[in-house]
């Protein structure tokens, strides 16, 4: 072993080590470029597999859902400046699909599609339900009357004990009602959501009834159910 080399790591990356290999000085220059070259290739290949390993099917980071195992390097994704860096397809539960960095589902910087991630921030600082009413259909109803240019004057508070004071039932038909089948009815659909003029009905029965008056609405359920009872 020449003077001076020792231990592995020296060794190996001193082109004396490779003039006792055999090769004249200017090829032992090569062979150690050629080594050095082998060698970060079976780093990144190591980095790699350590990378892909904390990914599993179905894994959940955030909204994102791993639903197929599908790594891509960066290079492959044709990323400048992340040549190198692993990423893997994810579903947002919206649906939207994107190649992420490993790193940042698992540092959790990245938990949900642009969208859906701003979608959770507002309706958290804006949007509020009063007891079990969630503030989205309360919302909902709102913006469907501005829509209609309709004049609305009821609180969440309203909206609900109105609810209370029905017994939880439809104010048509009596029957039992939950918030993902009731629907607020205008009693009078010239005019818009006031206080006296709105109740709780079934979803199916508000459609059916749509901009009819109640009064002849009701005259039109007598006449079917009179008729479909005679017969
Ligand atoms: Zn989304």
């Amino acid at each position: 072993m020449p003077k001076g080399i020792s231990g592995r790591e020296t060794k190996t990356t001193c082109v004396e080590y490779w003039v006792t290999k055999g090769y004249s000085r200017e090829n032992a220059e090569d062979a150690l470029r050629e080594h050095q070259r082998k060698n970060v290739s079976k780093v990144k290949k190591a980095s790699e597999e350590n990378q892909k390993s904390k990914i599993t099917l179905n894994q959940t980071f955030g909204k994102w859902v791993v639903k197929t195992l599908d790594f891509k390097s960066g290079e492959q994704l044709g990323l400048i400046g992340k040549q190198s860096t692993w990423f893997v397809q994810v579903t947002c539960v919206c649906g939207f699909e994107k190649h992420v960095a490993i790193r940042s589902l698992v540092s959790g910087r990245s938990n949900g599609c642009k969208t859906c991630v701003k979608a959770r921030g507002e309706s958290h600082s804006k949007w509020n339900g009063y007891k079990d009413l969630s503030g989205r259909y309360y919302g909902q109803v709102k913006e469907h009357a501005k829509r209609a240019k309709r004049t609305f004057n009821i609180s969440k508070k309203f909206m609900y004990d109105l609810f209370e004071k029905q017994n939880r039932c439809c104010a048509l038909s009596g029957i039992a009602l939950t918030w993902g089948d009731a629907s607020l009815d205008r009693i009078d659909s010239t005019v818009g959501y006031e206080k006296h003029n709105v109740q709780w009905v079934h979803k199916k029965l508000n459609q059916m009834k749509s901009d009819t008056p109640i009064n002849e609405f009701l005259d039109w359920c007598v006449k079917v159910s009179n008729f479909q009872q005679s017969v």
